[in-house]
């Protein structure tokens, strides 16, 4: 016998999380890039969107954020839908790191590998593999349509934020070259660097993010737009890809104390996946010290707690329709 979730239970869920969560303080917004670090640290928010289309918002979720890192979900299903979960192993890897987002020392423990298309390397060497090879803007415009097909709206270039980013990513392009060196950048590498940058500066809400997570939650179908975006079967590597590497060094003992597969940002946010139930998205900028927004991590392991819910547990959960 299955337990059935309604929808009252997932919206008390997602208001008692913005309730006790709120006040919470603690960490700093990302320092080392200039825009992060002026966005208003008091922003938070929570949206969730159900795999049968409803979304539950509460807060600041309307507020245009940067993405960051959780742009590299959205770019590992492109590459994913382009060229298979074989070549994605391959090619760049599915391991965890155990490392900070940007760990050269990472690269070199892994064989030369970027490791997984989660972490810094890992996401530029996919930005390296999307299709058509050596032609800039038709790349960019297959990450902006795959992104506004996984959110069911169009992200929005922050122009300050890549800015800014661009003029600081020194580590970044290290890593850049240090992959072409080892075979492992499969275009040119500014040019990998700098689709990377600009997609890590899309402006994107809570809500479209919940949206995208949800997609992944459906069975690669987006729960609000109707279209089919992806196989099934690519869920799980999603899935798996977050599990082991989303919270970057603090991924095992995210998962351990949520049972929720999840990706952050140093934007602020994080989503997170429940197959066959919900997406879900948290916002606030201040960061611990792996880059993890804290308010966020609060409200999202709330509602896991709450609902009773683990990706682990053998208990079957389904959606009340
Ligand atoms: N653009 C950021 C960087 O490359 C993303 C890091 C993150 O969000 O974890 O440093």
């Amino acid at each position: 016998m299955s337990r059935k979730v309604a929808l009252q239970e997932l919206e008390s869920a997602v208001h008692q999380a913005f309730e006790s969560c709120r006040h919470i303080e603690g960490g700093q917004n990302a320092h080392y890039i200039p825009y992060l670090a002026n966005v208003d640290p008091s922003l938070f928010g929570i949206s969730l969107c159900s795999t049968d289309g409803h979304i539950i918002s509460v807060g600041n979720t309307d507020y245009r954020l940067g993405i960051e890192s959780v742009s590299k979900v959205p770019t590992a299903i492109l590459v994913l839908r382009q060229l298979g979960a074989e070549a994605l192993l391959q090619k760049i890897g599915a391991d965890a790191t155990g490392l900070p987002f940007n760990s050269i020392f990472a690269i070199l423990l892994e064989n030369h590998r970027p490791s997984t298309p989660l972490v810094n390397a890992g996401a530029i060497s996919a930005c390296s593999l999307v299709q058509p090879t050596g032609n800039p803007e038709k790349k960019w415009q297959a990450i902006v349509e795959n992104m506004t097909d996984l959110m069911g709206s169009a992200p929005k270039l922050i122009d300050e934020l890549y800015r800014s980013e661009s003029t600081t990513n020194f580590e970044n392009r290290s890593i850049a070259w240090l992959l072409k060196d080892y075979g492992r950048i499969y275009d040119d590498p500014e040019l990998s660097l700098d689709l990377y940058t600009r997609q890590c500066s899309l402006g994107v809400t809570a809500e479209q993010l919940a949206v995208c997570a949800s997609t992944i939650a459906n069975d690669g179908t987006n729960p609000v737009t109707g279209k089919p975006l992806f196989d099934a079967a690519l869920s799980p590597k999603i899935l798996s890809l977050m599990a082991s590497v989303g919270f970057y060094q603090h991924s095992g003992d995210w998962l351990y104390s949520t049972g929720l597969p999840a990706k952050t940002g140093v934007g602020g946010a994080i989503i997170g996946v429940v197959p066959g139930l919900f997406g879900i998205c948290a916002f606030a900028p201040p960061l611990d010290d792996a880059g993890n927004s804290v308010k966020a991590q609060a409200a999202l392991r709330f509602v896991m707690e709450q609902l009773d819910l683990n990706v682990f547990s053998n208990a079957a959960v389904e959606l009340e329709r």
